[in-house]
């Protein structure tokens, strides 16, 4: 019996009239989601161009058969987002014909296409076609095994121009930590109800604004990952590109094709809290415009500390408008220091000569930059309030407490209500800080009173809105 492995798919031939990308250009999905949108040049254009009227060889389009609805299906671009971006390009008159067809016919050169002659746009329109391979039996957008095969043929077809680890991994659609990651570090999106690339992505997080970095190969993609890696390890940790991909494949799930939940998980929320925090600190730079970021968050490393540093500070230290403006004088003092890279500044050397993302670079290169920010603090008599690692009054000390108020919610009586609807009953009662703890309160009996439900439930509410405001 004869060898023969049976395929995914079934790839047909056809033979399309150009003008069809342009007459009927909402059937084709020009930019998939697994895509990037990169744009060529005005030569390459013109060259194509060329090839075309002269009838030279152009390699196949490549599209898959997405199906929509039970009668209705749209074209998905795998290969040949330029070509025919090109194409849509001459017909809506974008670009003009390149003046080395004018050995065809002098009248060609340098035309747009609304510019040219009936017989000419006989030609083009009736003549000119690109062959396409039709891909079939993946049609399923919601299936992730389709969406995978289709990624997969992309990939294969674009290993001349090898992607890197984050272009792979960004066309991991059913990994939910990759639909995290896309949403809020990528430029551009795609809308899966639509079954259509977004060109602006709207909940792209602010934070990339105030850094100095391109996202051409998708540098803000990786290092959104770099942070929830951290987040996951509660600190410094191995941020090498292969843990990046793991934790992209240890999040897929077979449904997982445009799911957003991972959002809900604390690590994405933390991540989202300490780049607020970040925006928060930096939004008001002067140096900041739509095409610069802050030049001391230049590289990768630096931002990578940065962020380590204010994660370990909100969480050990009060950390409000005074320590924000700390913070933000300390990134330029640190900044100075480390461009002048003196001989004898031990400290500076070494975080440099650890900028790789192992773990122990990244933890080195933490402690550094701890160190050194303490040490500016006492240098410039800042302070700032440890955050008391205990966060309950334990038994003893609710007593105490209780005894002290005589079971009176001190709100109440504060507010003039009578004595005995002021009263809170042992079981109801939990101990309040009067002084939050997340502002540097201490779990001691000073510190601590009696409040109602009701009060209890009004300070926690208030506080919870100036937490998430930050
Ligand atoms: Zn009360």
């Amino acid at each position: 019996m004869p060898f023969n492995p049976d395929s995914k798919y079934d790839v047909f031939q056809k033979s399309i009239a150009i003008e069809d990308f342009h007459k009927y250009s909402e059937e084709y999905v020009i930019r998939p989601p697994y895509q990037r949108k990169n744009v060529w040049s005005k030569k390459k254009k013109k060259s194509l161009l060329d090839s075309l009227f002269r009838r030279y060889y152009i390699p196949n389009i490549i599209i898959r058969e997405v199906r929509l609805g039970e009668n209705e299906t749209v074209s998905e671009i795998i290969d040949g987002q330029q070509r025919i971006t090109t194409i849509q390009d001459f017909f809506s008159d974008k670009i003009r014909l390149p003046s080395s067809l004018k050995d065809l016919n002098s009248k060609l050169s340098k035309k747009y296409y609304s510019e040219l002659s009936a017989k000419f746009r006989r030609f083009i329109d009736k003549e000119l076609m690109f062959k396409a391979d039709i891909v079939k039996g993946i049609e399923d957008p919601t299936n992730p095994e389709h969406q995978e095969i289709a990624t997969e043929i992309f990939w294969r077809l674009q290993q001349g121009e090898s992607l890197n680890y984050m272009e792979k991994a960004h066309a991991r659609l059913s990994s939910i930590s990759r639909n995290f990651i896309v949403k809020f570090s990528d430029d551009i999106t795609f809308d899966y109800q639509e079954y259509k690339p977004v060109d602006e992505n709207e909940n792209k997080h602010k934070f990339f604004n105030i850094i100095d970095r391109k996202n051409d190969r998708m540098q803000h993609l990786m290092l959104m990952t770099r942070f929830l890696l951290i987040e996951d390890a509660d600190g410094a940790t191995d941020l090498n590109n292969k843990a990046v991909e793991e934790f992209i494949d240890e999040y897929r799930r077979e449904d997982g094709v445009g799911d957003d939940s991972f959002e809900e998980t604390k690590l994405a929320k933390n991540v989202i809290s300490n780049l607020n925090t970040f925006y928060d600190i930096f939004k008001d730079d002067p140096i900041l415009d739509e095409e610069n970021g802050l030049k001391e968050f230049k590289r990768e490393y630096m931002i990578i500390s940065f962020y380590l540093l204010l994660r370990h500070l909100k969480k050990h230290y009060v950390f409000e408008d005074k320590e924000k403006e700390i913070f933000k004088e300390f990134l330029n003092y640190f900044y100075n220091r480390w461009s002048k890279k003196n001989d004898d500044d031990s400290n500076i050397l070494n975080f440099i000569s650890n900028r790789q993302q192992s773990s122990n670079n990244v933890q080195i290169r933490h402690r550094i930059l701890r160190l050194i920010f303490f040490n500016y603090l006492e240098e410039n008599n800042h302070e700032i309030l440890p955050k008391d690692s205990k966060r309950q009054f334990n038994e003893a000390e609710r007593i105490k407490i209780y005894r002290r108020d005589n079971g009176f919610c001190q709100k109440c009586l504060e507010e003039g209500v009578a004595e005995k609807e002021a009263k809170v009953s042992w079981s109801d009662y939990e101990a309040d800080h009067v002084l939050p703890h997340s502002k540097g309160g201490k779990t001691e009996v000073f510190n601590g009173q009696v409040l109602c439900k009701h009060h209890n439930r009004t300070k926690s509410n208030k506080l919870e809105k100036s937490i998430t405001n930050n």
